[in-house]
């Protein structure tokens, strides 16, 4: 059968190629990694285009990452032995829609060259008219209020649209008024942020039905990857472009009455449906619907792990209900994970609840067992993944084919550290690496004015950050002064605030800071450089800064900080660190072609390895304890299957690890292992021990194969500081801090970790 048709369909199952062939009405593909997904949307491309079904132009396909757009299109030229001219609707949902809107935007009140803000820009923005308002920022964040209107975007809301109960979680009722005056200032700069570029879209379509019917026609074939990820403004996109053409001059959308009567402005009892919860629906009740189109979606539930940003796994579920008489085709073989893998990944997924279920098969060998390993800490954990990277390329294996997929951002930090120092080529995918992260180069920039007082762009970029009244005009003086004598910026400072040259709060602002580095560098003779950065990152209020933002990602950059503090003890000096730092961010990013793959779990989805390395598998970190705490169960399930995404990268290793101590949230804690390395099958597991390790940790213990074991085990690493001390030494990892201060750091804060008393309950 393999053998009849076009050579890009040799090799497709029969699923596969029912999803591939299944031209015409709405098809949905829903399977477990690995099964081809991805693969089928692709061949679907090449079978549309070489059946002739529609040229290049009129197909609309969307992936979730601009890389996979473009692995989607180079497939693609492989398939048809050709490459493929004029795709220009390949991409994400944010690139698709900039580019409609582009050709629209006056319709949005915009020109076509109108900018794309991002999240910086958009929180300048939303702080002045915070200021404008008479808001007070400290209790009301503008990167709160940016979180708030991001939600609203992706759940399709205008600013009209915002139901009052939400818009009243901002400033006493003023959020929606904001959302409005923010739209408005967007237009006037001729700019939209991300959420505008499917927002304005909706809007467009909705308002001028000529034009929607115009993409409609245009477009014969959507196809959509990773469709469990889909948020409700997606989700509206696509239900709008994927109906046929249709010739109602302006149907009622249900969608606009769903979001007017929540909003309160519901005038007609047609519009008070009770249905709960009112899923949005664009489009005319099912009877006056028009067909829909050649839609093909793909997606696994058990991969949707953007629930936090405003995904609706939802969206799969409804499928059948959203696109009436949608053939659903279930892949069931696995071609990228040996059996091992398949199998812990499998059983570990099958701990959630709420899931449709499925079989996995793979026709693979067993291969090798994934593996489990405990390290002392963290830095023996980055240590021995080193070495074991090493190895597998003395073996021959591609650095390209081996990533380091992490839970939290701040992880990678002893990674990159880790492989600046051996010389391994590595690239930080779906991310700024960790010291080029903007509050990290914040907190680099204070401690290289104290190091060189000269240092101009350092001591720029702090002047006012935090905000301490020392706007662009005081600034521009500087520089005027230093231009004219020929000094540093900060010398320039010492001479204006003797002057009567600024207004009295700026001059009193900037002698304090003056002060304040005059007296860090007086105390740098006499504190740790470890200690003398936590005191500035303290006292210049920018801790402060980050701890009173209440954004989504506010903590993160706080656990970020902490994580620098915590890598200078490595080095013996504030010199000595500044100039390790000055050669990580000299290495170009990403230009190497051969080397390791370093990103979040989040950015791994679609993409496999041959070599998977999983740190950090413990309580606390993995699974997330904020998310355990904001959404319980519901966290708890999405993080697991962020665990399963995570496993079912690897091709041929997954090698998952624990370390016993970590620092969280910059206090060292004893860690207790994850609850999810207990729910992975015994029979597919192999516990080994470290090759970072100092010959002591990590052996003996660990011969117990439940994990539970390991808890106690854990627990009893606890006591002795001085062993801690002496492993450091053992390891030579270029410590200065003393034996006595090792030890006294360590047990002080050993068993008290902030987490801790949450992990006891699991016992
Ligand atoms: P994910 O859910 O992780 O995104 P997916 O379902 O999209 O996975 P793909 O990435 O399309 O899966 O396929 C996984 C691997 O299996 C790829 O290397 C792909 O080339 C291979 N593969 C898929 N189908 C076949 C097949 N019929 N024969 C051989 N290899 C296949
Ligand atoms: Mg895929």
């Amino acid at each position: 059968r393999a053998s009849v048709g076009p050579k890009y369909l040799a090799g497709l199952n029969p699923e596969q190629r029912e999803a591939v062939e299944t031209l015409d009405g709405p098809v949905l593909v829903l399977a477990g990694a690995g099964t081809g997904k991805t693969r089928v949307l692709t061949t679907r491309i090449a079978h549309i285009l070489s059946q002739g079904r529609a040229r290049p132009a009129e197909i609309l396909s969307v992936t979730f990452t601009n890389k996979a757009a473009r692995e989607m299109k180079h497939r693609l030229g492989q398939m048809l032995g050709h490459a493929v001219e004029g795709m220009p609707w390949l991409g994400t949902f944010h690139s698709i829609g900039g580019r409609i809107l582009r050709v629209h935007a006056e319709l949005a009140q915009l020109k076509s060259n109108f900018t794309v803000l991002d999240v910086d820009d958009q929180v300048r923005l939303l702080k002045q008219l915070l200021q404008a308002d008479n808001i007070d920022e400290k209790r009301w964040p503008a990167r709160m209020l940016a979180g708030l209107i991001d939600g609203w975007k992706n759940r399709g809301l205008m600013p009209s649209q915002v139901p009052s109960g939400e818009a009243a979680m901002f400033a006493n009722g003023k959020g929606g008024k904001l959302y409005a005056s923010y739209q408005e200032r967007l237009k006037i700069l001729n700019a939209a942020d991300f959420g505008d570029l499917l927002l304005e879209n909706i809007r467009i379509f909705r308002e001028h039905p000529d034009i929607l019917r115009q993409y409609q026609q245009r477009f014969k074939f959507i196809l959509v990857d990773e469709y469990q990820d889909t948020n409700v403004a997606q989700y509206l996109w696509l239900r709008l472009l994927s109906q046929a053409p249709s010739s109602l001059a302006s149907p009622r959308l249900r969608g606009e009455a769903d979001a007017r009567s929540a909003a309160g402005e519901g005038d007609s009892p047609s519009t008070a449906r009770v249905e709960t919860p009112p899923h949005p629906d664009p489009l005319p009740a099912s009877g006056e619907r028009e067909k829909t189109k050649n839609i093909c979606c793909v997606g696994d539930d058990d991969q949707s792990i953007y629930g936090w940003r405003g995904a609706e796994v939802d969206n799969i579920l409804r499928f059948e209900h959203d696109f009436p008489g949608a053939k659903v085709i279930r892949l069931e073989r696995n071609y990228r994970s040996t059996g091992h893998i398949l199998a812990a990944a499998s059983h570990l997924i099958a701990h959630n609840e709420g899931r449709l279920g499925k079989t996995l098969r793979t026709e693979d060998q067993d291969g090798e067992k994934v593996t489990v390993t405990g390290s002392w800490d963290s830095e023996e954990e980055a240590r021995g993944i080193g070495e074991e990277i090493e190895q597998l390329q003395r073996q021959g294996d591609k650095l390209n084919e081996i990533a380091i997929l992490v839970r939290a951002s701040y992880q990678m930090r002893e990674f990159e550290d880790r492989f600046v120092t051996l010389g391994l080529p590595y690239r930080v995918i779906g991310g700024p690496r960790f010291y080029e992260r903007a509050e990290i180069r914040d907190a680099l920039a204070y401690l290289r004015v104290i190091n060189s007082p000269a240092d101009d762009l350092a001591f720029e970029r702090i002047v006012n950050t935090p905000k301490r009244g020392l706007g662009d005009a005081t600034v521009q003086m500087l520089h005027d002064h230093a231009r004219k004598r020929r000094i540093p910026l900060f010398e320039a400072a010492r001479a204006v605030v003797e002057t009567d040259e600024l207004k009295p709060k700026a001059r009193g602002s900037l002698r304090d800071l003056i002060a304040q580095f005059d007296r860090w560098r007086a105390q740098r003779e006499v504190t740790a450089h470890t200690d003398l950065a936590q005191i500035v990152l303290d006292e210049s209020g920018y801790t402060e800064m980050w701890q009173k933002d209440r954004s989504a990602d506010a903590a993160g950059r706080l656990e970020n900080l902490k994580e620098l503090v915590r890598s200078m003890e490595e080095f013996e000096n504030l010199q000595g660190f500044l100039e390790h730092i000055s050669l990580v961010m000299d290495r170009e990013g990403g230009a190497e072609d051969d080397a390791v793959s370093l990103m979040t779990l989040h950015s791994a989805k679609g993409l496999e390895f041959d070599n998977v390395f999983l740190p950090g598998w413990e309580e606390g970190l993995f699974p997330s304890q904020r998310t355990l705490d904001e959404q319980g169960r519901a966290g708890l399930e999405e993080e697991r299957r962020l665990g399963h995404v995570g496993l079912t990268r690897a091709r041929r290793r997954a090698k998952i690890y624990f370390a016993t101590n970590r620092r969280i949230h910059g206090t060292w804690s004893t860690t207790i292992p994850s609850r999810f390395l207990d729910e992975l099958p015994a029979a597919n597991v192999e516990i080994t021990e470290s090759k970072g390790g100092s010959g002591w940790g990590g052996s003996g213990g660990y011969g117990a194969s439940r994990f539970d074991d390991m808890e106690a085990f854990g627990s009893s690493y606890s006591t002795p500081g001085w062993q801690r001390a002496q492993a450091n030494r053992n390891r030579g990892g270029g410590r200065t801090g003393g034996f006595e201060e090792d030890a006294a750091r360590f047990s002080s804060s050993s068993s008290s970790g902030p987490d801790f008393g949450s992990f006891s309950a699991r016992r």
